[in-house]
């Protein structure tokens, strides 16, 4: 038998190029991206990115062949450099009520939720998330017990609609039919922490050539950033949300701990200073009904007098629990009693219908198994030692 000498090539193999992602970036990033990228000239470069933008944000093109517009040779170089996928659904799950939560993994250990309400006839909401995670601790929220593993990207957020739209196919936009007709940011995560994404992202879903979800249908709700409220309005013409939850300073710094650093007046007066306040444009006071803790007849009072002079709504959310969560919801009288109160001082205050309780995409349910998964590729990264 003769012995043969096996040659190993151990010399380092090239890496696969790495595709850039276009789904989720701005005007600007496509532009610079095609210029960087795919060696398109720097005079024709907003002209193939508004090409692009209307592939990708009005017809949800996921393939460069779809792109009939564009020269065979250019779509040959989109293939080589870009891809249009989006992040991966790790978990879809559909309620008995219609509710439909998505986990998305952005990145390894990087997942977040976003969940598409349906509401009456055909509209819809889609809440987003801004972080994995929250840095603020508000005792009622479920995310509130997750440490932040990071802000999302523009991208990210504009993804999250995307992925929703891919589901409910909904593409292209200009379909009358469409159940997304407003965004929320309500998800996980404090939105004022990351207002340049939130910002950035609120201008590609809002784009008249793309998405076209008018900025009075998106809905960003703070827990109370002051110094950014302002900047919010200014920057990107969105419905103001605020999680106030209590009347009174002791209790709202026990529910919600940021008011410590900015408490009741102070919050109440950076929201007077919010831009183009009119009946039209109102700001969502949300407020979850917690079982004797704030759900009294005085505290409805107490509430209106709050909000005097403020052009307002108010949201009654029935506290969502979740295992562990140190409350109860209040008993529906309480809540409708509560309700009557804020109705005769001339608020509508619609009771905030849970929904997708049965799948854990309530208000304040969500937490994503990042923190989760972490643990266990750590345990098995050890185990791999
Ligand atoms: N961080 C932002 C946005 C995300 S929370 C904020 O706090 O405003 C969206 C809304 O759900 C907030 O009003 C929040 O206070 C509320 N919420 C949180 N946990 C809840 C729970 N368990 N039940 C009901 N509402 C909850
Ligand atoms: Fe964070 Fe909002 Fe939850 Fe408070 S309610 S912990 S700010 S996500």
């Amino acid at each position: 038998m003769t012995t043969q000498a096996i040659k190993l090539d151990l010399s380092p193999r090239p890496a696969e190029p790495e595709l850039i992602g276009l789904a989720g970036l701005t005007r600007a990033e496509l532009r610079q991206a095609l210029i960087d990228h795919a060696g398109v000239d720097e005079k024709k470069a907003r002209m193939r990115a508004d090409q692009l933008w209307r592939w990708i944000y009005n017809f949800g093109a996921t393939s460069f062949d779809q792109m009939t517009n564009v020269s065979l040779d250019l779509r040959a170089v989109l293939q080589r450099k870009f891809t249009l996928a989006r992040a991966e659904i790790v978990e879809r799950l559909v309620s008995v009520d219609g509710t439909r939560k998505y986990l998305i993994r952005f990145a390894p250990g990087v997942e977040a939720e976003a969940v598409f309400i349906p509401g009456v006839g055909r509209s819809g909401a889609l809440c987003v998330s801004s972080q994995v995670g929250c840095t603020l601790t508000c005792t009622f929220c479920h995310t509130g017990t997750q440490k932040l593993v990071r802000n999302l990207t523009a991208a990210e957020i504009v993804q999250q609609v995307m992925i929703a739209r891919d589901d409910l196919q909904e593409w292209p936009t200009s379909n009358e039919d469409r159940r997304i007709t407003n965004i929320v940011f309500m998800g996980m995560g404090e939105p004022l922490y990351t207002l340049d994404s939130v910002a950035d992202a609120i201008d590609v879903i809002a784009d008249n050539e793309g998405m076209a979800i008018g900025r009075r249908r998106i809905t960003v709700s703070t827990s109370g950033v002051v110094p950014k409220i302002v900047e919010l309005g200014t920057r990107t013409r969105a419905m103001l949300a605020i999680s106030l939850h209590a009347t009174n300073d002791e209790l709202r710094n026990e529910l919600v701990p940021l008011n410590k650093k900015y408490p009741i007046q102070i919050l109440l007066e950076a929201i007077r200073n919010y831009p183009d306040l009119s009946n039209a444009k109102r700001v969502t006071f949300e407020y979850v009904m917690l079982k004797g803790v704030n759900d009294s007849p005085a505290e409805a009072r107490a509430l209106v007098n709050l909000l005097k002079g403020i052009p307002s709504k108010i949201n009654l959310i029935p506290f969502n629990p979740w295992p562990g969560s140190p409350y109860e919801c209040s008993d529906w009288e309480t809540i409708e009693t509560f309700s009557e109160i804020v109705n005769r001082a001339g608020y509508a205050s619609p009771i905030r219908t849970p929904r997708g309780r049965d799948i854990y995409a309530a208000c304040g349910q969500l937490k994503s198994e990042s923190v989760k998964v972490r643990a266990s590729e750590k345990r098995k990264a050890e185990r791999e030692g």
